[in-house]
């Protein structure tokens, strides 16, 4: 067994492992990321964010397709098979893999792609793809093992019918019909990717309200839209057991009901890649979600171990999981880039898409923060209309004695583009995080960022 001596071992190619090596890399340090796949990119890359957005990207296309009228003089609308979408989603994987192995190689990063578990608090052992087991020793050691889909035990999921987010990116056929479990973000997601082709979905929430954690308004825009598109939203239900059949799955719920479909998707929470990471050998404990604790500096237990990215739990967003992975790497050369990862927005790319910053009206209401609401709805805005993407709305919520800015919450075209404008605004200090900013100041027309001016105007209209 060859042994190699390296400053950092990072375990785990994602985007928290990705920004933890290139962090310490350009500080200086002899650096290696181990990844259990022959390439790079985590699960974001392969699994998640990337094909999910890149499904979705191309299913907004078809719908466009279909629904603008401007498109009938090139043919009638169609639809598109699952595969075909996911054929576009294949290029984009292949892309993000390319830059990324090359971020790698410039920066002189040693890539092992194997499993890797801990010897001792210094070593790693890597099986390593190819049936040769390696040892890295290195002072420091960054967890980023992400996670995967939680798969209850009885729940059959080597039923052809039945997939989760990982496995069902390799449907090879479009079902007509579709029961997704889970209604969080990864389910609410996928249910607009598979309405937006045409296939009926039966969307299972075991809660009362979609997503309850966003603006109830943009909550209930979702169920609207998600309902104008054909998802039947089944609220307060639990499954009592979920039967393979032969041409499908019947999905029996607590309270009585038998639904039938041609697939399952399970999208019902996840748990931290910890098990194989022989954590026992070197005393790191988990949760029952097989989640790491670390501490504001990214630290487990032990001393010269961190962990960053979704193997710590909250708030298991790639956008988040690069900043922690650059910040545990910051703690450990401590060049000044440690910032504790807490300001993150919402951007939930849905069919319309969601996104938002700051305290919702629930929340401020709760506190008895005097606030006051200013809105713009996209179907009066030019470059709306001028995108056909009338639908959606911004919201921003500020204080009626400071006007400082306290949330914005979006839904609709460039949602998720158009929030950072407003997180810009709340992140400064004193006066200048004031909703008069965006009177002040000439936007650029026309543009979507122009909805702060209208929300802005229309809520100071309300101030006595
Ligand atoms: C369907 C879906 C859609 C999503 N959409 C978004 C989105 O739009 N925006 C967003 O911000 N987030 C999104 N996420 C979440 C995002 O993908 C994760 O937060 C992100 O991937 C976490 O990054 P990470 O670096 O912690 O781990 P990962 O990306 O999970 O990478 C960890 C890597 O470590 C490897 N590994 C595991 N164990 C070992 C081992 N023992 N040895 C070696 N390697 C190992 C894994 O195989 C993987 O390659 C989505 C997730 C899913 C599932």
């Amino acid at each position: 067994m060859a042994v190699y001596n390296y400053d950092v071992v990072v375990l785990g190619s994602g985007p928290a492992g990705e920004g933890a090596a290139m962090n310490a890399a350009k500080a200086g340090r002899k650096v290696a990321v181990v990844d259990n796949r022959p390439l790079v990119g985590g699960n974001c890359t392969h699994l998640g964010t990337i094909p999910s957005k890149a499904l979705r990207h191309s299913v907004r296309q078809i719908m466009q397709f279909n629904t603008n009228p401007m498109f009938r003089q090139i043919g009638e609308p169609r639809w598109f098979s699952f595969p075909d979408v996911l054929k576009s989603a294949e290029k984009v994987i292949a892309k993000q893999v390319t830059s990324r192995t090359g971020y790698y190689a410039r920066n002189r990063i040693d890539t092992y792609f194997g499993t890797a578990s801990f010897a001792d608090e210094q070593t790693v052992e890597v099986v390593c793809i190819n049936g040769v087991v390696e040892k890295l020793v290195a002072k420091q050691i960054v967890i980023a093992t992400g996670s995967r889909p939680y798969r209850p035990a009885d729940v059959d999921f080597r039923h052809p019918r039945i997939y989760d987010s990982d496995t069902i990116l390799s449907l090879g056929h479009t079902p007509r019909r579709l029961i997704i479990y889970g209604a969080g973000v990864i389910g609410c997601e996928y249910a607009s990717i598979f309405s937006g082709l045409g296939v009926l979905v039966d969307l299972i929430d075991n809660r009362d309200q979609l997503l309850s954690f966003l603006d109830s308004e943009i909550s209930d825009a979702l169920s609207y839209h998600l309902r104008n598109n054909n998802v039947l939203i089944r609220h307060n239900e639990e499954y009592e057991r979920i039967e393979g059949v032969e041409n499908g799955v019947v999905l029996h719920l607590k309270s009585g009901k038998k639904i039938k479909a041609d697939a399952l998707l399970w999208c019902n929470g996840r748990t931290g890649n910890t098990d194989q990471l022989g954590l026992e050998n070197i005393g790191i404990a988990v949760n029952s979600r097989g989640q790491i604790q670390v501490d504001e500096h990214y630290r487990t237990e032990v001393s010269n171990i961190y962990a960053a990215g979704d193997v710590i739990g909250w708030p298991s967003l790639a956008s988040a999981a690069a900043d922690q992975g650059r910040s545990a790497a910051g703690s450990i050369v401590d060049n000044g880039s440690w910032r504790f990862v807490d300001d993150v927005p919402t951007g939930i790319y849905t069919i319309p898409e969601i996104s938002s910053i700051g305290k919702t009206e629930r929340e401020l209401t709760q506190a008895k923060v005097p606030y006051e609401v200013g809105k713009a709805f996209f179907k009066g805005m030019a470059r709306a209309q001028i995108s056909v993407e009338p639908v959606g709305m911004l919201k921003i919520l500020f204080h009626r004695e400071t006007l400082e800015v306290l949330g914005v919450h979006c839904f609709g075209y460039q949602a998720s583009e158009i929030v950072h404008i407003g997180q810009a605004i709340m992140n400064q200090k004193g006066e200048a995080n004031s909703i008069k900013y965006f009177i002040n100041t000439t936007f650029n027309y026309p543009t979507m960022a122009e909805a702060y001016r209208v929300a802005a105007f229309d809520g100071l209209n309300r101030l006595f």
